[in-house]
């Protein structure tokens, strides 16, 4: 059965990963809900689109998510976020 995902593109305040420390103002989020216009807010999980660390978004920025942190995601959505080609994180060595 196919799962319905949907994408919103979005502008956001100015972040750096503290992983590359790249410069990050956007996001693309996904949601199971075609009426979710929610913006990235604290606690969300997200990718750094340059070197694909896992996240999370915090009140001033990011920081690297842990095992807890993914429990809570939707698991269509964590298996999209964790599998997606382009964004699979780095596995630690
Ligand atoms: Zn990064």
């Amino acid at each position: 059965m196919k799962i319905p995902i949907f994408i919103k593109m979005d502008r956001t305040r100015l972040r750096h990963c503290p992983t590359c420390r790249a410069r990050l103002d956007g996001a693309t989020g996904l949601s199971k809900d075609p009426a979710d216009q929610a913006r990235m807010k604290p606690g969300d999980v997200t990718v750094c689109a340059y070197c694909s660390s896992v996240l999370v978004v915090t009140a001033d920025g990011f920081r690297l998510a842990v095992e807890a942190d993914l429990a809570d995601v939707d698991p269509d959505l964590r298996t999209i976020l964790l599998t997606f080609p382009g964004l699979r994180p780095k596995q630690s060595t």
